[in-house]
């Protein structure tokens, strides 16, 4: 029987090692330039692809890592270099999950390369669902794709909102309504291809944090795509709709509902890891500035004050990480969800960023509030991760819902 460990392999230490120097070399030091300019930081993504870091293949061999911590153990060391580089890093990987969940191997072959581009010549991808109106509801949805038969050819048409990387990504992945009548069950995700006709960039918004990640609306005026660019093909919509449509008859639909929840569940510890990665760096800044800022003639971490919150900094962001780890293992070893596993983690070490990095400024006293220091910028970074990918009501929402098998509100 294997023994119980909470020990990284050497394989993963090195990674991490690996990824921390990255990190620590090239994304701290041009953080806060980047988040100044807000604007994607092209010439770090090319350094990252240069050395292998922004790839399909190390994403993806993190990502078949039989005990599920390759991707958050490098999450945790990116975003502990900077948030909005490490989201422009790994921004493409949002949309190749999305063709990697839904598509045939002959699309995931085709499409995943032009997501990552090659070091030369290096691309990004976006994922395209929240809408204006359709943003934690994805049932209010309203874009809308039209199967056009003579041609062979999906017509979309439609405006998405908070799209990371949208309007700049060589191919976009875009979920659009099918079916009107299904609500959620009714959407399907399109692949965008490159330069296509119709998909154009709209407003780029200008953000609290996570500053040097793009965020876009695209709009989407008659785009036409050929057939092959729905992802998984026609036959396999046909029916999954059609089985949609029996089980709304009968008032089923809750296989379907289990089946996206589980890819959401598996989803979102990545998202908590980035989290921790940025509570660890507040943290670790604020302990060093606590042991060094004198005041009343003793270093500032002599008083309890300030020690014991740095002493329940650190708890929180270790119970964060281990709850992250929890839920990453239990999506590898195929363990049932049971109480909402993977939202807890994400709603856990969300709200322990926003935490520990204001505590951290509060350690820094004056110095914490200015842009001399990284912790105010860590602090804005940190409150997206209350909002993306599932704000932290709805994974309350979700947790609530499986704990009690009540369809709560
Ligand atoms: C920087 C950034 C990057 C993003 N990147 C992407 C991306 O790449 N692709 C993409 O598709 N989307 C992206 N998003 C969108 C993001 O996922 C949404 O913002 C998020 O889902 C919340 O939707 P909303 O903003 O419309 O808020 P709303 O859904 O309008 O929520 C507003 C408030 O109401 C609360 N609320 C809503 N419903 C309930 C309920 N039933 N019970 C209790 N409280 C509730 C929410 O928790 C929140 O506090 C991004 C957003 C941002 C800001």
């Amino acid at each position: 029987m294997a023994e119980f460990a909470l020990e990284l392999n050497e394989d993963q230490k090195a990674v991490r090692d690996w990824v921390h120097g990255f990190a620590a070399d090239v994304m701290r030091p041009a953080a806060a330039e980047w988040d100044e300019r807000e604007e994607t930081p092209w010439p770090i993504i090319q350094e990252a692809a240069k050395i292998g870091l922004y790839s399909l293949d190390f994403y993806a061999q993190q990502y078949f890592d039989p005990t599920g911590l390759g991707i958050p153990v490098v999450m945790e060391e990116l975003f502990w270099g900077d948030a909005g580089i490490g989201l422009s890093i790994v921004g493409t990987a949002l949309a190749a999950v999305g063709v990697l969940a839904n598509g045939t191997e002959e699309q995931i072959g085709t499409w995943i390369p032009q997501m990552y581009g090659d070091e030369n010549d290096v691309k990004v991808a976006a994922f395209c669902s929240s809408e204006p109106d359709a943003g934690s509801d994805v049932s209010a949805m309203r874009t809308r794709a039209v199967y056009d038969e003579a041609k062979d050819e999906w017509v979309l048409n439609g405006t998405k909102t908070w799209a990371t990387n949208g309007g700049i990504a060589n191919v976009h992945v875009v979920v659009a309504v099918v079916d009107p009548e299904l609500g959620a069950k009714g959407h399907a995700s399109f692949v965008i291809p490159p330069n296509t006709p119709g998909l154009s960039q709209g407003q780029k918004f200008k953000k609290h944090g996570i500053r040097a990640s793009h965020t876009a609306e695209v709009v989407l005026e008659d785009v036409r795509v050929p057939g092959h660019c729905l992802l998984g093909g026609k036959e396999k919509l046909d029916e999954r709709l059609a089985r949609a449509r029996e089980k709304a008859k009968k008032g089923g639909g809750e296989r379907v509902r289990n089946a996206a929840m589980a890819t959401f569940e598996a989803s979102r510890p990545a998202v908590g890891a980035q989290a921790v990665g940025i509570a660890r760096a507040a943290y670790e800044v604020a302990l060093d500035y606590a042991k060094t800022r004198v005041q009343f003639g003793r270093p500032i971490i002599d008083n309890q004050g300030i020690a014991f919150q740095l002493a329940d900094m650190r708890t929180r962001v270790d119970a964060a990480r281990l709850l992250v780890w929890r839920a990453s293992w239990m999506a590898a070893a195929g363990k049932p969800f049971e109480a909402a596993e993977g939202s807890m983690s994400k709603l856990f070490a969300g709200e322990t960023a926003k935490a520990v990095t204001a505590q951290a400024i509060q350690i820094l006293g004056g110095n914490g509030f200015t842009r001399e220091y990284p912790v105010e910028r860590m602090h804005r970074d940190a409150a997206i991760y209350s909002i993306f990918e599932g704000t932290s009501e709805i994974q309350r929402l979700v947790i609530a819902r499986t704990i009690s098998g009540i369809h709560i509100r």
